[in-house]
Formats: C-alpha cells, sequence, structure tokens
C-alpha cells in the first residue's frame, strides 16, 4: 500500500534490521526500541487492524511467533517478554499495519512499565 511505513520496508524501500521473512510474513526490529532486541512481526499484505486479517493470515503470522521469541530469548537472555498488539489509534497504535511488538523485558530495570 503507498504511504505505509510497514509496506515500504516489506518492499525494502525503507531499511530495516530483518529478523524473519517467509513468504507471508515479515519480522524486524523497532527502530525506537522500548528494551534491547524489541522486534515487530507483521503480515506481508497490507492490513490496518486485526479485524482486518483473514484466518489464514493470522495462522500464518503466528505459526512463526514460538520460533522468532525462540531466537530472542537465546540473543538477548531476557528473563520475560511481552508480547503485544496495539489495535486502533485509541489503543496506541501509530502505524496503520498491523504488528505484532516482541518486547524483551530483563530483570535489571529496562526502562518499560
Ligand atoms: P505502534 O505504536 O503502532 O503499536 O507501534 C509502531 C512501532 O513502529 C513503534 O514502536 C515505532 O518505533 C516503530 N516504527 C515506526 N516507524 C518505523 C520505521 O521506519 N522502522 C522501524 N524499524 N520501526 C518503526
Ligand atoms: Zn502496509
Amino acid at each position: 500500500m503507498d504511504n505505509c511505513i510497514f509496506c515500504k520496508i516489506i518492499a525494502g524501500d525503507i531499511p530495516s534490521i530483518k529478523i524473519y521473512e517467509d513468504d507471508n510474513v515479515f519480522a524486524f526490529m523497532d527502530i525506537m526500541p522500548l528494551t534491547k532486541g524489541h522486534t515487530l512481526i507483521v503480515p506481508k499484505t497490507h492490513r490496518a487492524l486485526v479485524y482486518d486479517l483473514t484466518s489464514q493470515e493470522a495462522s500464518d503470522l503466528f505459526a512463526v511467533v514460538p520460533k522468532i521469541a525462540s531466537a530472542l530469548k537465546e540473543t538477548f537472555g531476557p528473563a520475560g517478554m511481552n508480547l503485544l498488539n496495539n489495535n486502533g489509534a485509541k489503543a496506541g497504535q501509530s502505524v496503520a499495519h498491523f504488528h505484532l511488538h516482541f518486547i524483551p523485558r530483563y530483570d535489571e530495570t529496562d526502562g518499560f512499565a
């Protein structure tokens, strides 16, 4: 979709630190990480909100969530991890392309409430 930052990242028109890619999903480091290793996963098809995802798209995305979470755990050694979605502007969504956040949490103060 024109004018979507995440569609441009998927297309390679905006650079990102890629974590994972397959035919359906793309995962990359957040440009303003809330904690070390903060990562986003998105469907390659532009979908703004969770209501817009097909079951297949949701399934394809969540199928790789354990793999990505495990890789982040292995790489960064967090004590825990928040997985979250801000759905709609009122809920804090700032980029209108569905995304799930992986936010690793650390024993030391990590700055994320
Ligand atoms: P939201 O507030 O919509 O749930 O989260 C959007 C996230 O996208 C934010 O954490 C923000 O830092 C991240 N973000 C916004 N623009 C870019 C960008 O151009 N590149 C990357 N890698 N992340 C971005
Ligand atoms: Zn998009």
